[in-house]
């Protein structure tokens, strides 16, 4: 498809999950596909690993499908706070935790057996001429995808206005080797912020802190959640602490000429979601469906429809994290009326709309929340 004035269809610039995932769906429609990330493969980075029955579902729909034995599953969502303790089970099917270097590598090796070509340790410095500019020279491209991120340089190059930032917080993670706690992603609220555990293996768990501040230590952040320290005690950790910034963006525009943005260099919600992954594997399917089409505006629309729900869901969520009353009321309501926690989830995992809660759902919460 490659027409001559080209050296490749699409340039996507960025490695990581969206990039690799764009560069699937983009090969899929029979375009030829070149990525370049200045990190070498495995790309790791901290991250709750965590993909949610919709994240696996979108996966599956580039094609791919998690296998292998180091992963753990997760049948649904607790919250655990000093308010009370609510727990729900996914509609349909169940989620996985999966290392953020071992995901790198499934959609990596997925990427190379469909010949998408690779550049690693190569940094992406302009734009030029139709083209990108790569180690001093220009690799001419039809479609240049910027994938490179929260900090996108593609983003300013393109002329795409900073994305108007709603919360940042910091995220820290580490691994420790420790059977699952519990056959759910455990969220811990406290005073300070969040700390999710996510089973990654039979005996491994991921633990990440998320908060406005920054941590003294990992321990220190720990130490903030007494129910989680207490099952920490003895556990031994695998791995270094590695930590990100977080935060709620959102664009006007993640398109301008020939150039598109995907991933969280087309914008972000707070980690607390656990659907980072999923939108950007949503995104690289409707991204490619647009290349097809030779249609941007369709990929612009289908982005603003993939984020709106994530969006309204991390709001919520923020809104339990800065204001210690609506956490409290939200808990006790939860623990109370588990039934509207577990109606909640399948809105979040994107099993029933908004509506389906009903106004009375909404109400009751609403109710609730003031009763509690
Ligand atoms: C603490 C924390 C916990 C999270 N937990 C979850 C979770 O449980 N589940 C979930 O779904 N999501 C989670 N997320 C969100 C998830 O990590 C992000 O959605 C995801 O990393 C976005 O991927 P990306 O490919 O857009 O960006 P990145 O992973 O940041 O990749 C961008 C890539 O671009 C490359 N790059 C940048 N500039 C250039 C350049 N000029 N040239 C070449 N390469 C370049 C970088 O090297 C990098 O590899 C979490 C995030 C944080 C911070």
């Amino acid at each position: 498809m490659t027409q001559q004035q080209f050296d490749t269809d699409v340039f996507v610039v960025g490695g990581g999950p969206a990039g690799l995932a764009a560069a699937i769906a983009a090969r899929q429609q029979g375009f030829s596909v070149m990525v370049a990330d200045s990190a070498t493969p495995p790309i790791d980075k901290a991250c709750g690993e965590g993909l949610m029955p919709d994240g696996l579902d979108s996966l599956r729909q580039l094609g791919l499908s998690i296998s292998g034995n180091e992963t753990g599953r997760f049948q649904g969502i607790k919250f655990i706070g000093p308010e009370g303790t609510v727990e729900a089970r996914f509609p349909q099917g169940e989620g996985i935790g999966i290392r953020r270097v071992l995901l790198h590598q499934q959609l990596l090796d997925f990427a190379n057996s469909l010949g998408v070509q690779t550049l690693w340790n190569t940094r992406v410095s302009g734009l030029q001429d139709n083209g990108v500019v790569v180690d001093n020279r220009v690799i001419r491209t039809r479609w240049l995808i910027g994938a490179d991120g929260q900090h996108s340089r593609v983003r300013n190059w393109a002329g795409l206005s900073a994305a108007r930032e709603r919360a940042k917080r910091i995220g820290i993670r580490q691994h420790f080797q420790i059977k699952p706690l519990s056959e759910f992603v455990e969220i811990y609220w406290g005073a300070q912020g969040q700390a999710y555990v996510t089973p990654i293996g039979k005996k491994e768990i991921c633990v990440a802190l998320i908060s406005k501040k920054k941590f003294v230590s990992f321990e220190a952040g720990i130490a903030q959640f007494p129910a989680l320290a207490r099952h920490l005690e003895n556990a031994e950790s695998t791995t270094a602490v590695r930590g990100a910034i977080t935060s709620s963006r959102r664009l006007d525009s993640i398109r301008s000429g020939n150039v598109a943005l995907i991933g969280e260099a087309s914008g972000s919600v707070d980690a607390i979601t656990g659907e980072g992954l999923a939108m950007a594997f949503r995104q690289a399917v409707a991204l490619s469906h647009a290349l097809a089409a030779n249609d941007l505006s369709r990929y612009q629309a289908a982005h603003r429809q993939i984020s709106s729900l994530p969006s309204f869901m991390a709001q919520s969520m923020l809104l339990m994290d800065k204001s210690p009353w609506v956490r409290g009321h939200a808990l006790r309501a939860f623990s109370r009326k588990p039934a509207l926690f577990e109606r909640l989830l399948s809105v979040h995992v994107g099993e029933a709309g908004l509506g389906n809660l009903g106004m009375g759902g909404m109400l009751t919460l609403g109710w609730q929340l003031l009763v509690a």
